[in-house]
């Protein structure tokens, strides 16, 4: 008899643009307060509400992100703050990071010296 598992590799990920209207809208609600407050506690919240709106499950950092590629401004990768292959595209005063994601990295990469 075989059992079934969970699988074992969760997507990570999210698209901004399979989203629905609605969800669109509170990600990026709260995601905006989340990038301005100063209370830890309510920036762990409400990237659980983001991480909720954006359909994926929050990472064990914590935090993601929507990228913030300068080439193509409506690329719609949602993803982990911590996975593997980003670029900052610029630093920033805010909480979260201005990150490139992996795909945006592979096919047209900031240069940081820039
Ligand atoms: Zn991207
Ligand atoms: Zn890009």
């Amino acid at each position: 008899m075989s059992v079934m598992t969970p699988a074992r590799t969760q997507n990570h990920t999210a698209d901004y643009h399979q989203l629905t209207p609605l969800m669109r809208a509170e990600f990026d609600r709260v995601m905006q307060i989340a990038d301005n407050t100063i209370d830890a506690t309510e920036f762990n919240s409400l990237m659980a509400s983001a991480a909720y709106a954006a359909g994926m499950p929050l990472p064990a950092s914590g935090a993601i992100v929507r990228c913030a590629c300068p080439h193509c401004w409506a690329c719609g990768s949602i993803f982990d703050t911590d996975a593997p292959g980003l670029i900052e595209v610029e630093p920033t005063a805010y909480n979260l990071p201005r990150l490139q994601c992996p795909t945006c990295v592979d096919e047209h990469p900031v240069d940081p010296e820039q």
